[in-house]
């Protein structure tokens, strides 16, 4: 017997096509807003990650699955995709021609060795976006009302979209002082991870959840305190124009998020499942001024966010969004008996050929037992072939919702099954 690895998960059958349904709309949600897909290696060299996601980060610090390969190179599994996306656009020079934006979305599994809980795997999926060659406060709203409104149209009602902003270098620089100068006598009775964030990177300490530290941080210096005026503008900008379109948000003086690249605008969307469970953020992002740089690309500016599928997936089997994806057989073919299945095997055949899903059923089984073949397999209609129709040209089509039963010629079939899934349609429509 074997086991799924601990922290990773099959997703199959029905869950499947809701992962294949969540994808699908956010890429979609993308093309709207004229993002372009980048598909690229799950494996990078591991200086990639140190110099993105930084030596501060705890992805970088403990959770990157890392191994050297047979060539004695020293290789990352992606912890996350940005990093990836932005070295595939200096290689690929796509800064070479001065077209700005660059507008890139991308989805794939991702792996951190982190401690499994709810809402938390050690592999799992993230859809996201890059918006590179980029300084307006308008494309920052931009990115942050697209993970909004692609949520919506998922049919998340009551998110929680909390905003911050970190400020230019000179803001930060100033504020991490400020920091130090309050976290500096407190820090002997805060957790490990926050003496070695007090070290590398003190902004980190906000983000703790130990219990008692956030106390202690409950009372620190505000970020909004020591923004430059440029920082404060820009900062409003973004603000006015979110109210302008109706993004609804909230200010959080304590988001920082994991990744030590940002550095403006940082984002998260919470939301708490209608059975209350809280799966943490679905999803964040922010804007970054060096990333680029440091990946060997020019000094441009960008900004990115990334959902994750599972917390997206979880949150709405929770909240009952997948309602509408259930039935998925067009025809489920019934023989009665072993003299029919040559035709009933080339009427499957061509039934599926014309754009019908269809599947037969080839075991041993009376009517009662296929019906519930049919059934358990989400049918719209069956058709059932017995000696008599085989020898009349013509088949038995039921509708498995309605239970009406009509016989139909076999020329007549597709014409039939065309008419009656109008009506489907219209009637699903009018019930909606
Ligand atoms: P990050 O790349 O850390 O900004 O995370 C972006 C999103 O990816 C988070 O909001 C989560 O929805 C998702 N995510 C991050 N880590 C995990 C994980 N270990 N398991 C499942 N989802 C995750």
């Amino acid at each position: 017997m074997f086991n799924v690895l601990k922290g990773t998960h099959d997703v199959i059958l029905d869950e499947a096509r809701q992962y294949s349904y969540v994808e699908e709309l956010l890429t979609k949600v993308a093309s709207l807003y004229n993002y372009k897909e980048f598909r690229t290696p799950i494996i990078e060299s591991s200086d990639l990650f140190l110099r993105s996601v930084g030596e501060g980060s705890d992805i970088v610090r403990k959770e990157m699955y890392t191994f050297y390969d047979k060539g004695d190179r020293l290789i990352t599994l992606r912890p996350e995709m940005t990093a990836g996306t932005i070295r595939s656009m200096v290689n690929n020079k796509l800064f070479a021609n001065q077209d700005f934006p660059i507008k890139a979305f991308y989805v794939g599994p991702n792996f951190r060795y982190e401690r499994p809980q709810q809402g938390r795997y050690r592999q799992f999926n993230q859809f996201g976006i890059e918006c590179c060659g980029v300084n307006s406060p308008y494309r920052d709203a931009e990115v942050i009302s697209l993970g909004y409104n692609a949520l919506k149209m998922l049919g998340f009602s009551n998110l929680k979209l909390k905003i911050n902003y970190l400020g230019d270098e000179e803001s930060r620089s100033k504020y991490r002082d400020a920091l130090r100068d309050y976290f500096g006598n407190k820090i002997d009775e805060m957790c490990d991870d926050c003496k070695e964030r007090f070290n590398k990177n003190v902004l980190r300490i906000l983000d703790c959840k130990v219990p008692h530290d956030i106390e202690i941080v409950k009372d620190a210096p505000r970020i909004r305190d020591y923004l430059s005026e440029n920082s404060k503008k820009y900062f409003s900008s973004i603000l006015e124009f979110l109210d302008r379109i109706g993004v609804e948000y909230e200010l959080d003086d304590n988001l920082v998020r994991g990744l030590d690249y940002y550095t403006g605008v940082v984002f998260e969307y919470h939301y708490v499942s209608n059975l209350g469970k809280n799966y943490g953020a679905l999803g964040g992002g922010g804007h970054y001024s060096n990333l680029i740089n440091e990946i060997g690309g020019p000094n441009l500016e960008g900004v990115g966010l990334a959902f994750g599928i599972e917390r997206l997936v979880s949150v709405m089997q929770d909240d009952n969004l997948f309602d509408d994806l259930k039935s998925n057989l067009d025809v489920y073919i019934m023989p009665l008996g072993e003299k029919v299945l040559e035709s009933a095997n080339s009427l499957a055949n061509f039934l599926r050929l014309n754009g019908f899903s269809t599947d037969i059923c080839l075991e041993n089984k009376n009517m009662s037992q296929m019906f519930k073949k049919a059934e358990r397999r989400n049918a719209s209609f069956a058709v059932i072939i017995g000696e008599d129709e085989l020898n009349n040209d013509c088949i038995i089509l039921k509708n498995l919702h309605t239970k009406e039963q009509i016989q139909v010629n076999n020329e007549d079939l597709l014409d039939k099954l065309d008419e009656l899934f109008d009506e489907e349609e219209h009637h699903h429509h009018e019930e909606n």
